[in-house]
């Protein structure tokens, strides 16, 4: 089916039966089960977003394939302007959102595709590309959810895919049929994965001789037999069952609803097959996919930072601590740290270049350090807003306290800030905060778009040390 609105992409969840597992239970209607609600209406907003007039600039493209109007969610990048105009996008949603809105994995994914599988084509003669721009028409037409499946549970870390001592540890070709391949193993962390209709699985690393079996790139459809989703437990989930107040944003959720993703003997037909076996090309593919993924980091989490700032400086202002010097400061501090984050995500867009394919990239070390920049960056950010917000951020009574016919007096007279805000106006500010600010969303900043380690890396790659040690002799006026 076609999907526009919220409604559509609702309807079209039900009507796909996948089989998800939420805390050993299976799922019976995914668009009705309270944990799953919350990732829904966040990634909905991807959506309801491009309908609306105001945001058509940002929210929809014209697609370089078939010249159509479509979500930018499932747009090739055809310029710098798109690099750009993806990032500013992204901090959009996240104002609507406060939390992840998923659906950049599966747009990363086809991007970083699109100019791997047009080199493989050159390099190997193969038809890669050509299948993919009729599965991109599909996408773009059809507007669906992907999900981009990235990384392996990985095992034994000093161990290659092939010396794993189970094998399925990386995910895999099992077995090579005429009319497709089949796959077995994991791909965990999936961000979205539970609302969404297919999932592109990619090699979680580059891949060396030997490793061939663990060279796949294949689109899928989450209800395919032999596919199960196990969904992670959050930081304080059950709070979005009750949704009041303790839940902090009921509406959206708290990070990507990540699950682990399991294949067992999963039968993908070769049209939708996108490499098999060309292990040189995992490298170069895992690192397009890790720029563009990081590219938005400045963006999503900018945007999710300025709602931590706005909310911090609420919660200032219904204790009357608004006016205090030393707030203020740290609030111009948090504004700093977010603009700078984002200047990293437009910086690192406008730097971008055209690709063989066509296909406009990142400048991949500005990307790397927009992410790394966000791995401290929030943690500061949430540091100032629990220093702002105060202790009674961890030790505000329950919703259900304040709503006693007993305790709720006590509740309404001691928790109350400023006159003319009521004690539940500052409950529900400071309850934003905590789970903004706690648990599982600051370890997906950590973790989410690969961890900090993995940026270090590129830094030695890419960050040119031999050519800065050269200017330095230069200057010094040192021969050799
Ligand atoms: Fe998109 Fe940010 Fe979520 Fe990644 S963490 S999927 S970039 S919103
Ligand atoms: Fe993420």
């Amino acid at each position: 089916m076609k999907i526009r609105t919220k409604e559509d992409y609702i309807k079209s969840l039900k009507e796909q039966k996948t089989l998800i597992y939420y805390n050993g239970k299976k799922v019976e209607d995914r668009t009705t089960h309270p944990a799953f609600i919350p990732h829904i209406n966040s990634a909905a907003k991807t959506y309801e977003l491009a309908l609306m007039p105001e945001h058509e600039d940002l929210m929809t493209a014209t697609s370089s394939i078939t010249g159509h109007k479509i979500n930018r969610f499932t747009h090739i990048h055809s310029s710098v302007e798109d690099l750009i105009k993806k990032v500013q996008m992204l901090r959009l949603i996240a104002h609507e959102t406060a939390s992840c809105f998923q659906r950049c994995v599966g747009f990363d994914a086809v991007n970083a595709l699109y100019m791997t599988t047009f080199e493989m084509d050159e390099k190997h003669g193969t038809k890669y590309f050509q299948r993919l721009l009729k599965y991109l028409e599909r996408l773009q037409d059809e507007n669906f959810m992907l999900v981009g499946g990235m990384t392996d549970p990985k095992g034994d870390r000093s161990k290659r895919p092939s010396q794993q001592a189970d094998p399925d540890l990386y995910t895999r070709i099992v077995e090579k049929r005429e009319d497709g391949v089949l796959i077995t193993g994991a791909k965990a962390h999936q961000t979205g994965s539970v609302n969404s209709h297919e999932i592109m699985i990619m090699p979680t690393q580059a891949m060396a001789e030997g490793d061939e079996a663990y060279a796949i790139v294949a689109a899928i459809p989450l209800d395919a037999p032999g596919i199960t989703m196990i969904f992670g437990r959050q930081t304080n989930e059950e709070r979005k069952f009750e949704c009041g107040i303790d839940a902090g944003n009921c509406e959206f959720g708290m990070v990507g609803g990540e699950a682990l993703v399991v294949f067992e003997d999963v039968f993908v037909p070769w049209e939708r097959v996108f490499m098999c076996g060309e292990a040189e090309f995992c490298g170069p593919l895992v690192e397009r996919f890790a720029t563009l993924h990081r590219q938005n980091y400045g963006g999503c989490k900018g945007g999710v930072s300025d709602v931590v700032i706005g909310a911090s400086a609420l919660a200032a202002q219904y204790q009357g601590t608004l006016g205090a010097s030393h707030i203020k400061d740290k609030l111009v501090e948090m504004l700093h740290l977010a603009e700078t984050v984002y200047a990293g995500s437009v910086a690192c867009s406008a730097l971008g270049s055209k690709t063989r394919s066509g296909a406009y990239y990142p400048d991949p070390l500005l990307a790397n350090c927009t992410k790394h920049n966000i791995t401290r960056v929030i943690y500061e950010i949430s540091r100032l807003a629990h220093d702002i917000g105060g202790g009674i951020l961890a030790t505000l009574p329950f919703d259900s306290d304040l709503r006693s016919p007993e305790i709720g007096k006590y509740v309404e007279k001691y928790m109350k800030g400023v006159e003319g805000v009521s004690t539940e106006t500052r409950m529900k500010i400071l309850r934003l905060l905590e789970n903004m600010t706690g648990g599982t969303a600051l370890i997906e900043s950590m973790h989410g778009a690969g961890s900090p380690q993995s940026q270090r890396v590129m830094y030695q790659r890419l960050g040119k040390l031999g050519e800065k040690m050269k200017i330095a002799k230069k200057i010094a006026k040192i021969e050799n």
